[in-house]
């Protein structure tokens, strides 16, 4: 049985004070929830992250950074490496989000050596995988996924792979009016499920979490997590008041255990 996620990516959004009001209500709305099955985590910017780390401890709620160098330390401006996050309190890394993919030029190839560094430090990957509108369209989804899981793993002996955390995030249902249809998570949920299991075997594609986001919402997020393949939401603008991801963590919760009682 996989365990759950419900996790949430500040992006800019929630400087300190922010933070630690955040932090606050989300604990009191949780508090009555039985989240003993659930991994839950906030991604908040880095300036906020130590605080944020702070107000959640004691907490069902872990902290990640939204990206990372893949160097230890460096003539690398701007950038932030693994340890320094660990030393945040972070547990959690995105890597590969749309909007760095998008905006700031990162690739498959980095994320790999993201991912192998963050593994190597004991933090917890959080790879994005998704197509554009345009490879949706031209019915090049699953190939598009495969080659980005597949890039993102390269070199990571197959019994770790179940460490990481795949979101499966298309780039076009990403800050969009509406999520993918259920129909259509479902078959890209298999699809990457088949990819894992092809090349990494049975057991290891059966214990990998894969996780779904793009537009989900506390309305939409019931149909998604009752899909067979799913194993939680990664959730942006619906998550970004405390309220919002409270309902979310409830949705979670409840999922896994309809999915314990099936
Ligand atoms: C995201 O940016 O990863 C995301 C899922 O955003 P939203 O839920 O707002 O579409």
């Amino acid at each position: 049985m996989r365990r759950l996620v419900a996790g949430t990516g500040w992006k800019m959004n929630n400087g300190i004070a922010d933070s630690i009001r955040y932090a606050e209500e989300l604990r009191s709305r949780i508090a009555g929830l039985d989240t003993s099955a659930i991994d839950i985590y906030v991604l908040p910017p880095f300036t906020s992250l130590a605080t944020a780390a702070n107000a959640f401890a004691g907490s069902p709620v872990a902290v990640g950074g939204q990206n990372m160098h893949w160097d230890d330390s460096g003539s690398w401006t701007g950038e932030i490496s693994a340890s320094m996050l660990l030393e945040t309190g972070c547990r959690y890394v995105e890597l590969a989000h749309s909007e760095r993919l998008q905006h700031f030029g990162e690739t498959y190839e980095a994320v790999r050596r993201k991912v192998d560094k963050a593994m190597s430090v004991g933090l917890i990957p959080i790879v994005c995988l998704g197509e554009t509108a345009q490879e949706k369209a031209d019915g090049r989804a699953d190939e598009v996924l495969a080659d980005q899981l597949l890039t993102s793993i390269d070199g990571q002996p197959d019994e770790r792979v179940p460490e990481i955390i795949l979101a499966y995030e298309p780039r076009w249902a990403i800050g969009a009016a509406e999520a993918a249809s259920p129909e259509y998570v479902e078959e890209r949920h298999r699809a990457l499920r088949t990819i894992l299991r092809k090349h990494c075997g049975e057991e290891i594609a059966e214990r990998t979490r894969i996780i779904y986001g793009g537009s989900v919402t506390p309305e939409n997020g019931r149909d998604i997590l009752d899909i067979k393949d799913v194993d939680g939401l990664f959730v942006g603008r619906a998550a970004w008041k405390p309220e919002g991801f409270a309902r979310i963590v409830e949705l979670v919760s409840d999922a896994a255990k309809r999915k314990q009682a099936a």
